[in-house]
């Protein structure tokens, strides 16, 4: 550490230690690289405000600044302020440059304007780089906005941050510097806390003495940004982090050059209407290569030396970087559990699986509550509902429609919202739309809702009574497939055994079902759900089972044969045969 800083914290250690909260500012510590876990760990047991500018002390000067940036991140200015007088020069050998375009001119500016840091794990994802840096040229002549968007922890900030370590980038396009504001879920006042801070931060950062009067009201707040950005910092780049919603975006709506990360999409449109020159980017997951790549990192292995679990690591989780990341770090630690930490995403017990390093939300599924209570409170009542989906199964939104009682147009607007919120993905290459979660989400949903989930199957059963009084549809489309496939399977899980029998244990339902899926899942269902309809009448079970066993390849046949003359050549005892009997006087007296 720089003697000039040493000093300086050994002058303001009083009131340094009375002030801090140490776990937030840790937090982003951690999460620019200059302090680990097991310090963190460390600290967490003593006296933590001294205990932390102890350990500062005999830290270097990357340090000294991430604990600057993390006191204007946490909003406290005025320390600060002490601080900065004293602030490394890292500027001296300025233009020396490392591969990756990141010199040392870079590494100032991206910590004088907060940036943080790569984490201490980081894979590159040059093509995603290269885009996002491409739509960032386009910011070099005019102002504008270039939005990334993706769901919690698909590492949005990470490449947000990356995008700009760019030597070449910043000298032609932000000269003016690149201003770091984590937004995140906020009220009004916290808002209007952070802009303050920013523009402390802005003014602090000019050589001027002029001290003006912080702003009191988000609108002078705004006039304020807006006076500094043009006047005082052209040409620079401002990165708002992980915002919400779009009465936030207003604020920022000054004429700018914005870089944005989101996992709300509709925020997109709210953009558009604010200037003419806008990019956005949908983040996906991290490939199997990539992915790989993070585990073997913090194991400290090759790639290929990797046990055969941490492809299937990868797989479950679909390549979240958040999740990669968070079992890697554990994985670091306790090398010898890879099978174990699998099972456990298997079982999703999220719960152990903490945050390793300074994300926002303690695990995956505090990030998932987060999106979900923003939303209005019956929604996220209709977003509870889709809970008892079956992994990977595409629904189309006439099936919700009857599930959630609505007009059709009103569910596709619900479920753009959900789509927008990364809540849910639409399948927009099927005609009509076909709409599904990740398997996180539904796990996250089991997970929150398990003691509710019989009545939430209940209610798919009920509401399909509701709407079929007269009978299963039989139109053939994807809503009517749904049902057809699904309905079993959901009184099975809601414990309707009733309903359960006299459906399978019916003639006509047989005949539709097998007519419109072929008799093996079918067959399947007498298989799977065996031990509760054997509770009712074994003997009527294996009946139906074996009439299906026996007839399979004529059921295959189209144009589909007629049940009821197959069913009637099956023994006079057999529940099939009493039925199709009936069914044939019926036929005989209707004429
Ligand atoms: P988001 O902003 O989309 O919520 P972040 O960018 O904060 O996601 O990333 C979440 C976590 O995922 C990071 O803390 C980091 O651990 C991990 N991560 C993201 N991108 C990378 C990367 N390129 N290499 C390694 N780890 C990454």
């Amino acid at each position: 550490l720089e003697e000039g800083a040493r000093a300086c914290l050994l002058r303001f250690r009083q009131r340094l230690e009375q002030d801090i909260k140490p776990s937030y500012l840790m937090d982003h510590m951690i999460s620019d690289g200059v302090m680990t876990g097991d310090e963190e760990e460390r600290i967490r047991t003593q006296d933590q405000a001294a205990a932390l500018l102890e350990l500062l002390l005999g830290k270097g000067n990357c340090a000294y600044i991430s604990f600057y940036n993390a006191l204007i991140r946490e909003a406290y200015d005025d320390l600060a302020n002490l601080l900065h007088a004293d602030l490394p020069q890292v500027l001296s050998d300025a233009h020396k440059s490392s591969s990756d375009g990141s010199t040392s001119y870079v590494q100032a500016v991206l910590s004088e304007g907060g940036v943080p840091q790569r984490p201490v794990v980081f894979v590159s994802r040059p093509e995603l780089v290269n885009q996002i840096r491409e739509k960032l040229y386009h910011l070099q002549k005019e102002s504008g906005w270039v939005t990334i968007f993706g769901m919690a922890g698909s590492g949005k900030s990470v490449l947000a941050a990356e995008a700009v370590r760019n030597h070449g980038l910043i000298e032609e396009c932000f000269p003016g510097g690149i201003h770091w504001l984590s937004i995140g879920q906020l009220e009004k006042p916290d808002l209007l806390v952070k802009i303050q801070s920013l523009c402390f931060r802005l003014e602090q950062s000019l050589d001027s003495q002029s001290f003006h009067r912080t702003p009191n009201s988000l609108d002078e707040a705004k006039e304020r940004l807006r006076f500094l950005m043009l006047r005082r910092y052209p040409r620079s780049l401002l990165i708002l982090d992980d915002i919400w919603d779009s009465t936030v975006l207003k604020v920022f709506d000054i004429q700018c050059r914005i870089l944005l990360t989101t996992r709300n999409r509709s925020l997109t449109d709210s953009v558009s209407g604010m200037c003419s020159v806008l990019s956005s980017f949908l983040l996906l997951g991290l490939d199997d290569k990539k992915g790989l790549e993070i585990l073997a990192l913090y194991t400290n292995t090759k790639p290929q030396g990797l046990p055969e679990e941490a492809r299937s690591i990868v797989r479950e989780c679909k390549g979240s970087p958040l999740v990669v990341s968070l079992i890697g770090a554990l994985l670091k630690e306790k090398p010898n559990r890879w099978r174990y930490y699998l099972i456990q995403l298997q079982q999703k017990q999220f719960k152990r699986i903490r945050k390793s390093s300074s994300y926002d939300y303690d695990a995956l599924d505090q990030a998932m509550a987060a999106s979900i209570e923003v939303l209005p409170e019956e929604h996220q009542e209709l977003y509870k509902d889709l809970t008892v989906l079956e992994k990977d199964v595409k629904i189309p939104a006439k099936v919700l429609s009857i599930l959630w009682d609505l007009e059709l147009e009103d569910v596709e607007d619900i479920l753009e919202e959900f789509a927008n919120k990364s809540l849910l993905f639409v399948d927009s290459h099927s005609k009509p739309y076909l709409y599904y979660l990740h398997d996180l989400q539904l796990d996250f949903l089991v997970e929150q809702n398990r003691t509710q989930l019989e009545s939430l199957h209940a209610k798919v059963v009920h509401q399909y009574q509701h709407f079929y009084r007269d009978g299963p549809p039989t139109s053939g489309d994807e809503e009517c497939f749904y049902w057809i496939r699904f309905l079993t399977y959901h009184m099975a899980k809601a414990n309707l055994s009733k309903e359960l029998y006299s459906l399978m244990f019916s003639l006509d339902w047989v005949s539709i079902k097998a007519q419109i899926m072929g008799p093996a899942p079918l067959i399947n269902d007498y298989v799977e759900y065996g031990p509760i309809l054997d509770e009712e009448n074994s003997e009527v079970r294996s009946q139906f089972q074996e009439f299906l066993s026996l007839n399979g390849h004529q059921l295959e046949q189209r144009p589909f044969p007629d049940v009821v003359q197959l069913a009637l050549s099956q023994p006079y005892a057999s529940e099939v045969y009493r039925q199709a009997l009936q069914q044939a006087q019926e036929r005989a007296s209707t004429g």
